[in-house]
């Protein structure tokens, strides 16, 4: 490959998911050069890429969609609470349009290496498409699950059958009606997808190495009355969203915010009988209710007993719901999961459990998995084994930082940040939703939107007073991640039987480290206002 002539550029920015993409909209309109250059065929990042049976959001697309244009709030009509991937990827492509983006993206081209010059102060970008960027800004819009995992399991390359991966599905989907299918993984993916898949296949096969907590999702059609409502109300949506917790109001999930249950009672306080009765009268619901299973160990475990004697009422075979039920880790220790039938899908004659506790996967075959517990044979396999979350797409390009360092050594325990936004000795170069930042623990839209406002402002003010460069101070960096580690401790997401991806805990080898900011997206959001009013406080600003 040619060295190609560098192309001078103010802001090259990596990804075309929601991130990478307002980040376009929101520089073309400061005046600045700006060019994304996107892995995918196309816009949407995460709905471009996750197209299994099944995949939706589960946050409520009332909530999970842009807010930065009221004209595309009003124009845009949701057909369902939570959307379907493929409504969400038609929104993308509608967003795409509608700002005439892909003028500015190059597609089909992966960024190979980003490299920082001191002396320019600005950064040399490739691709593996031969292209050289020279850039005074980076924005790494690379999405925080866009990494995907699979597992390096022994033979895997002996099997004979077609393969895939939820996080790379096939464009043209996949009939699966004659086929036999086995599935690895029981997270988020592994869950939208099973139901879906077992209505399509010959036999479903479930390999859970791990059973998790969902909760049924209750998701409906919208009616033209709440869509109307929902629009007259947005003003006021989007500013409880960005002063809230996670980003997330729950005006979507109970059609006016009404059915949003505020968690104030204490399950410590309550009897055996009443814990009982909660669960015939409200099923899974009846744990949504209690503020202490987040705070104290000894609530979360009734309440991760109420929710096994529900699981154990809705499947009918008892050793597969033994199988199915989550034991030794709190509920909410990892990211929640709502479902559509997960449970009933287990009921089902060509569904079939093997739950890997009761003996492991020792090697995939020609033909199937071998397991401790014996042999099971299927036609394809899909891989719903998740992301190499957080830090898997950042690490995956050749990052070098002052003094030719990579990103890669800084991280080797773990990654560093400050705000989630920049890190020590890497001038220039911005994260969206980076780990230390609420980023996976909220709705993304929103806190997207919150990071693409910040480096937009940000870009602008170095402008207006012809600065050169701006980075996260070492002291600033050590304070937040004490402030990000401090905050996460004694919560269920550190908890010592909790193996997340938040921790990196899914990845063998990768630091176990708890990754994004349990903060909530309020107090972050004022916390990097402030830094702003200070005068950029705690990052170096160079001349
Ligand atoms: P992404 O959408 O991941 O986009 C990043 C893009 O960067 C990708 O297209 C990738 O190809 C590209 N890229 C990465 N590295 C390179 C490189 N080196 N060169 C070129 N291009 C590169 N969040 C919620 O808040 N609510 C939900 O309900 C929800 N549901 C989800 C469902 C699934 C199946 C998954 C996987 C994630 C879900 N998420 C959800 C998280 C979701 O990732 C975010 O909501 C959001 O879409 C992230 O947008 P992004 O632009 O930051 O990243
Ligand atoms: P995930 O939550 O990491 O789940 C991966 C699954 O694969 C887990 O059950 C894991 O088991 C299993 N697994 C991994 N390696 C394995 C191995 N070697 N052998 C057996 N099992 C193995 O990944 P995901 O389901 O793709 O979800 C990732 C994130 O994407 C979610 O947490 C969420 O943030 C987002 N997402 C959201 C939605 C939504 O509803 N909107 C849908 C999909 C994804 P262990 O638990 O034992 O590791």
């Amino acid at each position: 490959m040619s060295e190609a002539t560098p192309k001078q550029i103010d802001v090259l920015v990596v990804g075309a998911g929601f991130a990478g993409m307002y980040m376009l909209h929101r520089l073309r309109a400061l005046g600045v050069s700006a060019q994304v250059v996107e892995a995918g065929s196309d816009v949407g990042g995460t709905w471009y890429w996750n197209r299994y049976p099944g995949a939706r959001c589960d946050v409520p697309s009332v909530e999970y969609s842009y807010s930065f244009s009221d004209e595309l709030q009003q124009d845009w009509d949701w057909s369902e609470v939570m959307a379907g991937q493929p409504e969400i990827l038609e929104y993308a492509n509608h967003v795409a349009e509608r700002f005439d983006l892909r003028r500015d993206i190059k597609f089909d081209t992966r960024v190979t290496s980003a490299h920082y010059s001191e002396e320019q102060r600005r950064w040399t970008v490739t691709t593996d498409a031969g292209d050289v960027y020279d850039a005074h800004y980076c924005v790494m819009a690379t999405g925080c699950l866009s990494m995907p995992n699979t597992p390096d399991i022994e033979g895997a390359s002996d099997f004979e059958g077609a393969v895939y991966h939820t996080g790379q599905w096939p464009h043209e989907g996949v009939d699966f009606s004659e086929v036999s299918v086995g599935i690895i993984g029981t997270g988020s993916s592994g869950i939208q997808a099973i139901p879906v898949i077992a209505e399509d296949a010959k036999h479903l096969t479930v390999f859970q190495r791990t059973p998790n907590y969902t909760m049924p999702a209750h998701n409906r059609q919208m009616t033209d009355e709440f869509r109307a409502e929902a629009k007259a109300n947005y003003a006021t949506i989007r500013q409880q969203q960005r002063d809230s917790q996670a980003g997330i109001v729950g005006y979507g999930f109970g059609f006016g915010g009404a059915d949003l249950i505020m968690p104030s009672d204490h399950l410590l306080e309550t009897t055996a009988e009443e814990r009982a009765k909660a669960v015939d009268e409200e099923g899974f619901g009846a744990i949504r209710r209690f503020i202490d299973i987040g705070l104290n160990p000894e609530a979360n475990e009734m309440a991760c007993d109420m929710y096994r004697t529900q699981l154990g009422r809705i499947v009918n075979d008892d050793a597969t719901a033994e199988g199915l039920k989550p034991r030794d880790y709190p509920i909410g220790c990892k990211r929640p999961v709502i479902d559509t039938d997960y449970y009933e899908t287990y009921n089902r004659d060509n569904v079939t459990l093997v739950d890997l506790r009761q003996g492991g996967i020792e090697r995939i075959t020609r033909t199937g998995v071998q397991t401790a517990q014996g042999h099971f044979e299927f036609d394809a396999l899909v891989y719903a084994t998740g992301f190499d979350a957080m830090t898997g797409a950042l690490l995956n390009i050749d990052i070098k930082g002052r003094d030719a360092k990579p990103l890669g050594d800084v991280w080797e325990a773990g990654p560093r940040t400050y705000l989630g936004l920049q890190v020590a000795g890497f001038p220039n170069l911005f994260m969206i939703t980076g780990p230390g930042s609420p980023s996976v623990l909220s709705n993304m839209i929103v806190s997207i939107e919150q990071h693409v406002d910040w480096i937009t402002d940000c870009i602008a003010h170095m402008g207006d007073r012809q600065l050169q460069a701006i980075e996260a101070t070492p002291e600033a960096e050590d304070a937040w991640i004490h402030h990000v580690n401090d905050v996460a401790k004694g919560t269920m997401f550190t908890s010592p039987s909790c193996n997340s991806w938040y921790l990196g805990a899914n990845i063998p080898g990768k630091p176990r480290i708890f990754m994004p900011y349990v903060g909530g997206v309020g107090a972050y959001r004022k916390k990097c206002d402030e830094v702003v009013e200070n005068d950029y406080e705690g990052f170096e600003l160079t001349a």
